[in-house]
This record gives structure tokens, sequence and C-alpha cells, in this order.
């Protein structure tokens, strides 16, 4: 956890000494930064996601990256229930050295970014916490649940301009014969949500207007349900034979788009590109523009 949210006074806190112990490794911190976040309310599927990618980045010279049959799913830990946890950015321990097709060589970093939308004290903390970790990252995938709603537009609502690309992910599409599951679906279902139309209220509109000010690149996913043994059963342990392959066919489509080594992006501020160490100094620094 490198950044926890305190509920009760609504404040944040930044464990430096955590990141810089991910950062600061000697053979990634002069390195050009890539990092990747996944973002979004409890119990979406976050963590589940951000295990597969997991295991694309750990078996990625293989083309069956996705694992075996009854291989148990593990990394970030996912579970079912409702119980809360803690809000705050996650990120994973280790920073993947990646080779680009260029040559160059780049460091990846996972991040989870878990926000409470539920209450109305905690929407702002978790705008922060959104905002927090799309000016650190160069891909921040919005994680939602069925569809886009006028809320979760909202929360971008505090984002700056940030040259990066926000990548809606929509869990559990089930209009497929509207919009087809996948990124072309995607693209043809955000550009209709997020249209711009003269008879829409103006609030509506000028969120609209923001969102495509603020992001140099915006695309969305539509993901299927993964099947009722994922989402409900207490035992299932994440093993693919459990999985519905609707899910596992858009799954081998969707982690590429955001770690093959091509489509890697690095994270660049006010033009340039950033190392893990001044990612380090970056994290500060704004941590203590929200800390306000
Ligand atoms: P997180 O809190 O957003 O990180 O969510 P988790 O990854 O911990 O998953 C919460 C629960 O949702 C677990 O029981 C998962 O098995 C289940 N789950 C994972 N992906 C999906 C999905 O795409 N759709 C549905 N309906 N459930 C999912
Ligand atoms: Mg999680």
């Amino acid at each position: 956890m490198i950044v926890v949210a305190h509920e009760d006074d609504h404040a944040f806190e930044l464990d430096e000494a955590a990141l810089e112990r991910i950062l600061l490794q000697e053979h990634v911190r002069d390195l050009n930064v890539v990092v990747v976040s996944v973002a979004g309310a409890f119990r979406k599927g976050k963590s589940f996601l951000l295990d597969f990618m997991l295991r694309f980045m750990y078996n990625k010279m293989s083309s069956s990256w996705l694992g075996g049959h009854e291989e148990p799913l593990t990394g970030f830990t996912w579970r079912g229930g409702c119980e809360r946890e803690t809000t705050g950015i996650l990120a994973w321990s280790e920073v993947f050295v990646v080779d680009k097709p260029d040559g160059s060589k780049v460091a990846v970093l996972l991040i989870d970014t878990q926000g409470a939308f539920d209450s109305q004290s905690t929407i702002k903390d978790c705008a922060t916490l959104f905002a927090l970790s799309t000016m650190t990252s160069s891909v921040q995938v919005y994680n939602l649940s069925q569809n886009v709603q006028e809320d979760d537009l909202q929360h971008l609502q505090v984002c700056v301009l940030v040259c990066i690309t926000l990548m809606f992910l929509i869990r559990d599409w089930s209009y497929p014969y509207e919009h087809p599951y996948g990124l072309e679906g995607g693209k043809s279902f955000l550009e209709k949500r997020l249209q711009v139309k003269q008879n829409q209220h103006e609030e509506l509109q000028n969120v609209r207007k923001h969102i495509h000010s603020c992001f140099s690149n915006i695309g969305c996913f539509l993901l299927p349900h993964p099947g009722l043994k994922v989402a409900t059963n207490p035992n299932f342990d994440g093993r693919l034979a459990d999985i519905d392959d609707d899910f596992k066919m858009e799954l081998v489509s969707l982690v590429p788009i955001l770690l093959s080594p091509e489509n890697l992006v690095e994270k660049e501020i006010g033009g340039s590109k950033v190392t893990c160490r001044d990612l380090v100094q970056y994290f500060k620094a704004y941590m203590k523009i929200y800390q306000g």
C-alpha cells in the first residue's frame, strides 16, 4: 500500500518508505517508467484483472500466459463477499523491466486504486485518490460495472489535463448485440455515451467536454460476465476451468492492449519522460497538493 486513505479524518498518507523501496531499486530507478493503474469501486473485479495482468508480465514469453486450467489465481488478493477493504493506492512490489521493440528498456509498475464511492462523505476522498493515481500513471483503467453512469463521469471532474490514456473498462457487459465485446464495441458505445448533445442539460454537457479536454486518449473495452462460479461461488480460486470462455477470450485481447511491449506508454510530465526515481518525487509533490 503506497497511499492510505483514512476515512475518519479524510486524510491521505503516503508511505514514502514503501514507495522508495519499490521504485529506487538499483535495476529500475533510472529507467523510464510506465505506470498502469486500475481504478474503481470495491468488489468490481479489479484485483482479479490485475492478477491476470501479473500472469502476463511473469509469463509473457509464452503464448499460454493465461495459465494452467486448474491453477489458482494469485497476486493481488481478491475475494467475494461485501466486506469493505482499505481505500488507497496499492502498488505491486515487483517492477518489471521490459524491452520495447525500439530496443529501449522501460520499468513497468502496476497499481490498484481502490476508492469508496458509496457515501457522500467519501466521494470527495475518492475523487482525490482517483486524481492522484491518474496524475502518476500512463494508463488509467477505469473499472466499472455494467455501464457508464452519470456519477462515474462526475468522478472525473477533478482531473486536470494529463497526457495519459483513460481506458473505460466495463465489466459484465450485457448488450453485445448492441455493442460487441472488446475494443471496437467499446469505442462505439463510449462515443455515444460521451457525446455532447444540444438538448442535454448544461451540467452533463460540461462533464463531457471536461473529460475530452483532460486526456490525450480515451478508449473503452467491453468485457463479458465471467460466469456464475466467478461471481458467486465462495470456493472459487481463480482457476481458468471455472471461468466462461467468452470472458477468457476477451481477456486474451485486453491484457496485451495494456501491457504488450509495443503498447507500453512511458509516463511523461510536462513533455518529458519520467524515471522511477522522478516518480517518487512527483508522488510526494502531488500528495502535498491534494492534501491541500
Ligand atoms: P476488487 O475489490 O475490485 O478488487 O474486486 P475483486 O477482484 O476482489 O473481485 C470481487 C469479486 O468479484 C470476486 O468474488 C471475484 O471472483 C468477482 N469477479 C471478478 N471479476 C468479475 C467480473 O468481471 N464480473 C463479476 N460479476 N464478478 C467478478
Ligand atoms: Mg481489490
